[in-house]
């Protein structure tokens, strides 16, 4: 069982984040209406941004909590599966667009279910399955400021 992450040490400042979920079972989820769907086992990538007032904090915070209201597509996989590892890029530039796509252009990446994470942008998914072998090439392509939890066998 994954420890969940504590939001205290995260910046309150505006920022872009990548949170990573490890799957060590096929995940089938309902997610409001997008319908339903069975992630497979592996690491996946949901990327966002925080610009709003208590900045990254306030809103990884939420993402690293199971008990919530389920409002945006990702509140209804945090809910199931926990987050065990944040990476963040404090600013005000809105990066998430540029990190998915980034994402998704790794060896072996996917998009883990289409539509999730981008109701508001005209991106395939802000969810990405990335091979572990990919982790390293991601971390250099999006060059987070802080990183927060460990992705265990897959770090490398
Ligand atoms: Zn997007």
């Amino acid at each position: 069982m994954i420890e969940r992450l504590d939001a205290n040490h995260l910046s309150s400042e505006a920022g872009t984040y990548c949170l990573w979920l490890r799957l060590d079972a096929p995940l089938p989820l309902v997610v409001g209406r997008l319908g339903e769907r069975t992630l497979p086992p592996g690491l996946v990538a949901y990327v966002g941004s925080a610009l709003g007032p208590g900045g990254l904090r306030a809103r990884v915070g939420r993402h690293l909590r199971a008990e919530k209201r389920l409002r945006w597509h990702i509140d209804w996989l945090t809910a199931q599966a926990p987050v065990c590892a944040v990476w963040l890029r404090t600013g005000r530039l809105r990066l998430e667009c540029e990190w998915s796509a980034v994402l998704r252009r790794l060896p072996g990446a996917a998009i883990a279910w289409p539509g999730f994470g981008a109701s508001d942008c005209a991106c395939a998914a802000h969810l990405i399955a990335v091979p572990p072998e990919a982790l390293a090439e991601a971390r250099i392509a999006l060059a987070p400021d802080a990183i927060f939890g460990e992705l265990d066998g897959y770090d490398r």
